[in-house]
């Protein structure tokens, strides 16, 4: 494959953002199957998921807009079509992302779905979508999400949840599959809430009690299979190696829980309390 010729990539795909190795966002990943009918199909760096129902496919997040023919080929390769994709799901409003979202619907005609709060903010600070640089082009969402009706599409069901602080309007995904509760936290990175940043996109620090909040809430749901909005949020290419006929390593009720607590650790310690 391809990606073989390339120079190896660190245990840690963050320390390439600050390190300027290989950009592992170019790097393609053969697809994988995360949960019944639910598959990964983002890029090294960014995830994205596909969800197959009984009448087309559910895409949450697109990563960025050079990248999305690896979006497509992913698809392609679990044998799916990407004009099946009927709808697609935004996490939070930043570029890596979003960015796919005008190609992928495009291809698709599939609807687009994202919170109210976040397309506010796109739309009052463009310049927070952090797409300097890079190709983007504008979309409009058909619908927003409301926590109290989960997104539904043929036999499957998503319920939203609104977890703000790393964006206003970062959502949250949930839902079954097989008998199995995946969950995706929408946006953990701590990296928007410093005093600075906040400053300079204009939000409050009560932010930092949004995100906690949300938090506390969403660490209570039974979530047996974490997937990461970014997969190396909890080391998910590394364990492709370890599936196998009959066993599911995404599969741990062990992860999510420790993987949220150390991120309300870090918030607390933001806030200047005892974590
Ligand atoms: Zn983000």
């Amino acid at each position: 494959m391809s990606r073989k010729a390339l120079p190896p990539l660190p245990a840690d795909p963050f320390e390439c953002l600050t390190q300027g190795c290989e950009r592992p966002w170019e790097v393609d990943v053969d697809p994988f199957e995360v949960a019944e009918r639910t598959y990964y199909v983002g890029n090294n760096w960014v995830g994205a998921y596909l969800v197959e129902t009984s009448d087309g496919l559910i895409l949450i997040d697109t990563t960025m807009q050079p990248q999305v023919y690896l979006v497509f080929e992913a698809i392609r390769k679990l044998g799916f079509a990407p004009e099946d994709i009927k709808l697609i799901l935004i996490s939070h409003m930043h570029y890596d992302h979003l960015g796919g979202v005008r190609a992928l619907r495009e291809a698709s005609g599939a609807r687009v779905m994202m919170s109210r709060e976040d397309w506010d903010f796109m739309q009052a600070r463009p310049d927070m979508i952090f797409a300097e640089g890079y190709p983007f082009g504008d979309f409009e969402p058909d619908a927003f999400f409301d926590d109290d009706v989960p997104v539904r599409l043929g036999d499957r069901e998503i319920r939203t949840v609104l977890t703000p602080g790393h964006t206003p309007g970062t959502t949250s995904f949930f839902f079954d599959a097989g008998d199995r509760l995946c969950g995706l936290h929408g946006g953990v990175g701590l990296n928007t809430l410093g005093d600075a940043f906040l400053e300079k996109a204009g939000m409050p620090r009560s932010a930092r009690d949004d995100y906690l909040a949300a938090m506390l809430k969403v660490r209570e749901l039974p979530v047996e299979i974490t997937l990461g909005s970014h997969p190396g949020q909890v080391g998910m290419i590394e364990k492709v190696g370890d599936i196998r006929p009959g066993h599911n390593p995404f599969l741990d009720p062990g992860i999510w829980k420790p993987f949220l607590d150390n991120r309300i650790a870090q918030v607390r310690a933001l806030m200047g309390e005892e974590a």
